[in-house]
C-alpha cells in the first residue's frame, strides 16, 4: 500500500491498472463509518492519468507507514533487505518523535498556535501554483483550519515548512461541499503567514 522508499501510495487506476501517488495528490479524505481498528478512509486522489479516482486507506497506512512504523502490511511483501531499511526508518522516526520533532504539523487558526497532526486529520487538499491548500481538522479543538503549505510539508515526514499561509477564517463544522467550492473559497480568501516552529 505505502512505499516507504518512494513515499507513495499504490491504488488501482482504471486506465493504468496501478498507480503510485504521493499524499499531496490526495484531494479528499473521508473516514468511513463503522470499523475503528483500523479506521478506514475513503480517499479521492489525482492520478497521473489525469483523472481523479477513489481508493481506500487504513489509518495505519496514513499515519504510521510513512514513518516506517506500520510493519505488517508491506513488510510481508518485501525482501529481508527492505525489512532492514524499514526497521532503521522506524528507529529513526521513533527517536525523532521522542526528541520532540513532529512528523506533520499545521497552524490551528482558532487556537492561534501550531499543532502536531497526522495525515488522517487532513480533510481537503487543493493545489494552487506551488502551494497546496490543506484543510485540517484539529485533533485537539476539533475545528477546521486551512493552511497553504508546500507539497513536501505533506509528503515528507519531519519536513515542516518554517512558515505556512493561514486562511484567516474560521470554517464552520462543514467545509464547502465540493472540492471546486473549497478551491474557490480558499483562493479568494485572505491569508497571512505564521511560523510553525516551536518556542
Ligand atoms: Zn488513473
Ligand atoms: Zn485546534
Amino acid at each position: 500500500m505505502y512505499d516507504v522508499l518512494r513515499s507513495t501510495y499504490t491504488f488501482a487506476c482504471p486506465t493504468r491498472g496501478e498507480t503510485h501517488v504521493t499524499l499531496s495528490s490526495f484531494r479528499r479524505l473521508v473516514r468511513l463509518p463503522g470499523a475503528a481498528h483500523p479506521a478506514v478512509y475513503q480517499v479521492q486522489f489525482e492520478c497521473a492519468c489525469g483523472e481523479e479516482h477513489v481508493g481506500l486507506v487504513a489509518d495505519d497506512d496514513l499515519d504510521w507507514a510513512p514513518l516506517g512504523l506500520a510493519g505488517g502490511t508491506f513488510l510481508n511483501l518485501m525482501t529481508s533487505t527492505f525489512d532492514a531499511v524499514a526497521d532503521e526508518l522506524a528507529e529513526v522516526s521513533a527517536l525523532r518523535i521522542r526528541a520532540g520533532e513532529w512528523p506533520w504539523s499545521f497552524f490551528c487558526y482558532p487556537e492561534e498556535r501550531p499543532r502536531p497532526v497526522f495525515p488522517s486529520s487532513f480533510s481537503l487538499l487543493a493545489p494552487g501554483g506551488a502551494a497546496v491548500g490543506l484543510a485540517v481538522r484539529c485533533p485537539v479543538c476539533s475545528r477546521i483550519s486551512v493552511n497553504l503549505v508546500s507539497p513536501e510539508h505533506i509528503d515528507l515526514p519531519f519536513h515542516n515548512d518554517a512558515q505556512v499561509g493561514v486562511v484567516e477564517h474560521v470554517f464552520q463544522a462543514d467545509l464547502p461541499p465540493t472540492l471546486e467550492k473549497f478551491r474557490a473559497e480558499l483562493y479568494s480568501s485572505a491569508f497571512d503567514y505564521r511560523r510553525l516552529t516551536l518556542e
